[in-house]
């Protein structure tokens, strides 16, 4: 069909659906590549571990690419004695596992194998003291057996690829949760674009059962399947087409609030390579916090924010704030109470004089989006997310997320991490504070407006 060379890449991305090869080769002009700035900025964290790791290995070969039989590689680290494959991850994946092992069949072939396989990844039990000590910073593991046992079955996929990038017609394959990533899905299976079964919260295997019995709108789904409670609601909303509400539920959940309410959100960077004494990779470092006050029902709410602007260790100052301006009493309203918890754990580890009020604002954690995972309230407009970016247009449809500059918690953060970096122009700084402020003010302010929102439900 073409001459086109196969990478690894491509082998990895088509081991659930051979038609995505053939696509990829046959007709690159329908792929539609979403840009996704959260996975752009984990690639570049990737090189600038990787130029770490290749900083530990100065004999070594690097990046070099091989080729056999219409298969592309390019190995990142080739010693005398090792293949050395670099990941950004803090954990052995069976994905780099079979990452290796597509290298190895590959310099098999070309009579290139060293006969040992590492991978390199992330140390997350490092701590930085004062300067980056790569050697502590990197694991080297040894993992020639793990790569060995999938030989094979790996050996068999690359047969398979060579095949289906010859083939003059393109495999069948049904669609399923393996679409859902896949940059072909506008033209291959458009109908899971809508508001499809992908969307049954989840689903699981179901979803796959479901589009192999030819099912792919939730409507349509028989009553005879078996369905949790939740996806029992998500069908029937989407057949009646208005929302569902438990009453009851919603109105008892609102009256365990306590006043005073602060509505909590914080914003905080995973830094891969840790930039300040303590901190370990990957390190949740807390930057920014909004809150809206509440005293007392009715009363007007009261705004106070923290971000801070500099390249040093935001939370020390946080702590400051939190412990200035969050009381002993009241509920602390936050969406997806586990973040704001593991935020507050943290600070409260790292700095024990802050520890009693920590643990007294862990204490009155409110979590809005229970209402929401529990099925008291839902509309098929949330399309089986509970995220506060569907909810809120739902339930207070005059406030936008939309004309924020920044509009979620990745932007946020990466936004964060060009601000305090000393290349940034102070016009381009000043530019990302306000939008920061804006952002986080909207998501605790939004979280009042869905309260409201929620009572006015519980009062009809
Ligand atoms: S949309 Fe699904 S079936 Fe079509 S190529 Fe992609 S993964 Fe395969």
């Amino acid at each position: 069909m073409t001459n086109k060379l196969v990478t690894k890449t491509l082998i990895k991305s088509c081991v659930n659906c051979q038609k995505r090869l053939y696509l990829e080769i046959s007709s690159p002009e329908l792929k539609i590549q979403k840009e996704d700035p959260f996975l752009s900025h984990l690639a570049s964290e990737g090189y600038k571990f990787e130029d770490i790791v290749i900083s530990l290995y100065s004999d070594a070969q690097t990046q070099k690419t091989f080729t056999s039989d219409g298969v592309l590689i390019r190995t990142d680290i080739l010693t005398n004695d090792a293949l050395i494959e670099v990941k950004s991850s803090t954990s052995i994946r069976d994905e780099d596992i079979l990452d290796i092992a597509i290298q190895v069949c590959i310099l098999k072939e070309i009579g290139e194998d060293p006969g040992v396989y590492k991978l390199a990844f992330v140390d997350n039990t490092y701590s930085l003291s004062s300067k980056l000590d790569a050697k502590k910073f990197v694991r080297v593991e040894d993992v020639t057996e793990q790569v060995e046992e999938i030989l094979p079955k790996v050996q068999g996929l690359i047969t398979r690829c060579r095949k289906t990038a010859k083939a003059k017609r393109s495999p069948k394959k049904e669609s399923g949760r393996h679409c859902l990533a896949c940059p072909f899905i506008d033209s291959c299976s458009p109908k899971l674009l809508d508001y499809s079964v992908l969307n049954l919260r989840r689903g699981g295997k179901k979803i796959d059962e479901l589009l192999y019995n030819g099912i792919n709108y939730l409507k349509d789904i028989p009553s005879s399947t078996k369905l949790t409670s939740y996806q029992q609601l998500q069908v029937k909303t989407e057949k009646e087409g208005k929302s569902f509400a438990d009453v009851d539920k919603v109105a008892a959940t609102l009256n365990t609030l306590k006043y005073p309410i602060y509505y909590l959100d914080f914003e905080a960077a995973p830094i891969l390579i840790p930039r300040y004494k303590d901190c370990s990779p990957y390190e949740q470092v807390t930057f920014q916090v909004s809150i809206h006050i509440q005293e007392s029902p009715g009363e007007e709410l009261k705004h106070i924010e923290f971000l801070h602007d500099k390249d040093t260790d935001p939370r020390y100052e946080l702590a400051l704030f939190l412990n200035k301006n969050v009381g002993e009493a009241g509920s602390v309203v936050v969406y997806h109470a586990s973040y704001e918890r593991g935020r507050l754990q943290e600070i409260a580890n790292k700095y024990p004089k802050f520890a009693n009020k920590m643990d007294s604002i862990i204490g009155r954690l409110w979590d809005l989006e229970t209402i929401f995972t529990k099925g008291y309230y839902l509309s098929s407009q949330f399309e089986g997310s509970t995220s506060i970016k569907k909810v809120l247009p739902v339930l207070a449809p005059k406030l936008s997320y939309k004309d924020l500059n920044i509009s979620n918690g990745a932007d946020a953060f990466i936004s964060y991490l060009q601000m305090i970096d000393d290349t940034t122009t102070s016009r381009k700084k000043r530019e990302i504070y306000n939008s920061l402020l804006q952002y986080c003010k909207m998501d605790t302010y939004a979280m009042y407006a869905i309260v409201e929102a929620l009572r006015e439900v519980a009062h009809d």
